[in-house]
């Protein structure tokens, strides 16, 4: 067996809430799998309702001092969780890595990330002001100001458990919200242990509570049910979105929503084809192909086509695949055995359809949820992985000869998270890019994400923004205020 790295007997387990470390009282801890060994890595603790209502209840309880405390002190504390992430990435990096799959390469990528959410939320916390002026009749002042929303319930997935963490909480802060994160059951230690260095930046208790349970519509129900929650901040399947956004109208709760994804990748003819393999690897292998931005559909002019899917095709063949935290490792396993089974499903379905496998197109024999890097040719629009969202190391290819139809096909989906297009004509890439449907476009770049953009989708893709100034009014509630004097 090979050595594993990590000492995860230091790592948080339990629930936080109000600065206590507590049991779970919804029964027996979840286990947590490491999904290169299958084996148990720790326990987490199983919260209750009435865990999930005593959160609320902390959140609570700490909401007005945070929402009084100087922007300034705010985004001190936040600046500082950015530098102890950074000091301590390697062993967070371990952490993902062991809990998600995920090649450390990439896991390193995603601290990095992660911490980046803090950094550049501390230097928006002390940025929100409003406005003054006169109204249009001239009889009244106009004055605009910024609140803080409340209390923000953060559901996080498995995909990126830094990142889509940091992502939230660093806003919320920011903008004076106090907050609940629930972490996907696969992946809670990274989430405990991003929760363990905001105490130590120096975020009071109550402010960040983090709740973990095997019950997850139930206590997440009842906490939506609360009153005293007023923003929804989810990332996750446009599935159990469809379920949050009903449960957020109880109580008619602010919802930003960062949903599935279908990402075409268009190469048209004038395209750089070594910076478009470039970007096709970025873009679909990222994460294991684990991401909502991964390129779902390939589609190369046919100038390019037979070129690109073979050079594609060796790229991905001669990937390094084992354990995440191996350090020469390029892709890791999936997250668990359901995400191979509906991956092959998927492969076999676009095969009998006529599809040709270029290279993988099997499950590695192996302990372990690994699935061969795959590259499929002449995939027809009709092959389930052509609509759904593959979510694994799979890039299903198809050419096309016109570029209406290259638009109308890169838009035939309900999702509109995002599009990548690589073209040598800027101008015709800026023309494009306005055409495509998605929230984000990658023009000629394969990978997007920054903390400083505005990241989300159109459509089924999610409703808000999470990064740049965008990210940060999602937590926030806009006062006006008619002022005579
Ligand atoms: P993924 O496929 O990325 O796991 P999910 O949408 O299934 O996406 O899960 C994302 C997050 O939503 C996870 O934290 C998961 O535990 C949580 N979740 C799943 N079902 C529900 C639900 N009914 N209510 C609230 N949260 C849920």
């Amino acid at each position: 067996s090979k050595p594993r790295p990590l000492a995860l007997d230091t790592l948080p387990t339990r629930l936080l809430i109000g600065g206590d470390w507590r049991d779970g009282r919804g029964g027996e801890d979840i286990d947590v799998l490491d999904p290169s060994t299958e084996a148990v890595v720790a326990s987490v603790a199983n919260a209750s309702v009435e865990d999930g209502i005593a959160a609320v209840d902390a959140a609570a309880a700490a909401a007005k001092d945070w929402a009084a405390t100087a922007p300034r002190r705010r985004a001190e504390i936040l600046r500082r969780a950015f530098e102890l992430m950074t000091e301590r990435a390697d062993f967070l990096a371990a952490v993902i890595s062991t809990e998600n799959g995920k090649a450390l390469s990439d896991a390193k990528g995603e601290v990095a990330y992660a911490a980046e959410f803090f950094r550049w939320y501390a230097e928006e916390a002390v940025r929100l002001a409003g406005d003054l002026g006169p109204s249009p009749s001239g009889a009244y002042n106009i004055m605009v100001q910024h609140e803080p929303i409340g209390i923000a319930l953060l559901i996080t997935p498995w995909n990126f458990p830094a990142a889509m963490a940091t992502r939230k909480i660093a806003p919320a802060l920011a903008a004076g919200c106090t907050c609940i994160l629930k972490p996907a059951t696969e992946t809670p230690l990274t989430a405990l242990a991003v929760a363990e260095i905001l105490g130590q930046a120096g975020v009071p208790a109550g402010v960040v509570n983090v709740v973990t349970t095997r019950s997850t519509g139930k206590v997440m129900g009842a906490v939506l049910r609360d009153p005293r929650v007023r923003k929804l901040s989810f990332t996750g399947s446009t599935e159990v979105g469809r379920v949050l956004l009903r449960e957020a109208s109880h109580q008619v709760i602010s919802c930003s929503m960062e949903l599935g994804g279908n990402a075409p990748f268009l190469v048209f003819e004038d395209a750089d084809l070594e910076a478009a393999l470039d970007g096709a690897m970025l873009a679909k292998m990222r994460n294991g192909g684990e991401a909502c931005t991964a390129a779902n559909r390939f589609y190369v002019h046919e100038a390019l086509y037979d070129r690109f899917a073979d050079a594609f095709a060796a790229r991905m063949a001669a990937l390094t695949v084992d354990d995440g935290v191996l350090p020469e490792t390029q892709c890791g396993p999936l997250v668990n055995p359901a995400a191979v089974e509906r991956i092959d499903d998927l492969v076999q379905d676009a095969v009998a359809r006529g599809a040709k496998v270029l290279t993988g197109g099997h499950r590695l024999n192996r302990t372990g949820y690994f699935y061969a890097p795959t590259v499929l040719r002449d995939v027809p629009p009709e092959a389930r992985m052509m609509q759904e969202e593959i979510f694994g190391p799979i890039a299903p290819l198809a050419s096309f000869s016109d570029e209406e139809a290259a638009i109308a096909a890169a838009n035939a989906t309900e999702y509109g998270l995002i599009s990548y297009l690589y073209t040598g004509n800027l101008r015709r890439g800026l023309r494009l890019s306005s055409r495509l449907q998605s929230g984000m476009v990658g023009l000629n770049r394969g990978l997007v994400s920054d903390p400083a953009a505005p990241f989300g989708g159109m459509k089924a893709s999610g409703i808000g923004r999470e990064g740049g100034h965008h990210g940060i009014m999602e937590y926030i509630e806009t006062k006006y205020t008619a002022v005579s004097w």
